[in-house]
């Protein structure tokens, strides 16, 4: 009798059980792919959300991808485009190396090693999305309350998604670490937990919370909702004496917040899953920190509690580590100076506000699409070397492009979920393109 992986072959199928989505940072590892290995085509992909299938097939949607190596528009090879970026970074005094999140890292690893020779600045989306939160957590005021997705899915009873909506950003969140999974302290996976939701906007995942509260951004928005919530933990002030300071902004939905924090105080365990709509807020400063003293309230009243940020860009926290076991510093840091790591001084959009860098390579990026428009413009001005699988508006305008295998589907790499667990991607199917990490190798032993 013939087994499993001998009728596969004979049938030129080849079958991976379990390979990890490189779409967002959830990575989830339980993808099985099946590939036409004489076509080099994926037949069937099982267990994957829409955003995951579309990635993996992205690498058959030609019409996306960059065909050939360009400067300045123009079709050339390799060799040619590689002699190109590598007179630019040659000539520049301080070049910026940005991007990072969406490559892996073996591949980021090389990108800092150009950063360091070259002395220029190495910088992330982290300094974008994220700022505020590492500018808190090193001020060391409060105790890390963080856990690995494992210990939440495990624990967790009340779940609290703050301005985050998982259903768009990571689809499979909900299913593998939060609401629905079975864990060793929620054996009946949902029926043992509760969601809460806190959000700016009506999201669907209002549907299927216990508890909604709607945002109001007029009323100091979350971070005053969190500072209420916090004086009801403490007990510093009573309900009645709350009430009355806030009984002119009627946006302020008292009783919600009343009857949240109460179920928050009954944890067994609870999570505060902290989304984009806390840290982009003009607010995000004020938010993070009340966000953080009502978490360690709970704490200090004997309820456990942690807080964990929704990273998105699927290898944003191997960029994280890379950066923080290197330098010490969790992103933007400028090789030229002595103190490397200034928020404000050091982060990419001020060292393009200030015209300091003179050159731009960007990895798995496109700040032509995220970055303010002044800024963009400023970047127009400093020739930009690209390595991305798929065309941009950063691609169009810049003055190197290099096409590149896409990491966890053509090429073989290593990824850090979001709670820092690493992970190995698959190669998946076979292309012609180099991979990021190849591509950089080139440039910095020519450099
Ligand atoms: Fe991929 Fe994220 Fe969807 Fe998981 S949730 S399948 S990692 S896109």
């Amino acid at each position: 009798m013939k087994r499993k992986g001998e009728k596969e072959k004979e049938r030129g199928e080849k079958i991976i059980e379990a390979a990890v989505c490189p779409f967002c940072a959830c990575l989830c590892d339980d993808v099985v792919i099946s590939i036409s290995v004489a076509e080099n085509k994926i037949k069937e992909i099982r267990n994957a959300c829409t955003f995951g299938v579309k990635k993996f097939l992205s690498a058959e949607k030609t019409e996306r991808r960059i065909k050939t190596p360009r400067i300045d528009g123009k079709e050339t090879s390799y060799e040619v485009a590689i002699e190109k970026a590598v007179s630019i970074l040659r000539e520049a005094k301080k070049p910026l190396i940005y991007g990072m999140s969406n490559i892996g890292c073996n591949a980021q690893r090389v990108a800092l090693e150009i950063a360091k020779l070259k002395k220029g600045v190495c910088d992330i989306s982290e300094s974008i999305c994220h700022n505020f939160l590492y500018q808190e957590l090193r001020k060391g005021e409060y105790p890390f309350y963080y856990a690995l997705l494992d210990e939440i899915r495990d624990n967790a009873n009340v779940i609290v998604y703050w301005g985050s909506n998982p259903i768009r950003s990571h689809p499979r969140h909900l299913s593998k670490f939060s609401l629905y999974p079975v864990g060793r302290y929620a054996m009946k996976g949902v029926m043992d937990r509760e969601l809460i939701t806190i959000d700016l906007v009506d999201s669907e995942l209002k549907k299927i919370s216990r508890w909604f509260l709607q945002v109001d951004p007029g009323t100091g928005g979350d971070a005053k909702i969190a500072e209420i919530m916090k004086q009801l933990v403490k007990k510093e002030t009573n309900n009645g004496e709350l009430r009355e300071l806030v009984k002119d902004t009627a946006a302020i939905d008292f009783d919600t917040i009343v009857k949240i924090t109460d179920r928050l105080k009954k944890a067994f365990y609870g999570v505060i899953f902290v989304g984009l709509g806390i840290f982009s807020s003009e607010n995000a400063l004020r938010n993070v920190k009340a966000i953080f003293a009502l978490v360690e309230a709970l704490n200090k009243e004997g309820v456990k509690f942690v807080m964990f940020p929704m990273k998105g860009h699927f290898n944003v926290m191997g960029a994280v580590q890379l950066l923080l076991r290197e330098t010490g510093y969790p992103f933007g840091v400028d090789f030229s100076r002595n103190r490397i790591f200034e928020p404000g001084k050091t982060t990419v959009l001020d060292v393009i506000k200030r015209k300091e860098v003179d050159a731009a390579l960007i990895v798995g990026a496109d700040p032509f699409s995220s970055f303010p428009k002044d800024t963009v413009r400023k970047l127009c001005d400093i020739p930009i070397i690209i390595i991305d699988p798929f065309e941009s508006p950063t691609a169009q305008f810049s003055t190197v492009v290099f096409p590149a295998a896409i990491a966890g589907v053509e090429a073989e790499e290593i990824a850090y979920r979001m709670d820092g667990l690493p992970l190995k991607l698959e190669k998946i199917l076979n292309c012609d393109y180099p991979s990021d990490r190849e591509i950089l190798e080139r440039l910095l032993e020519s450099l």
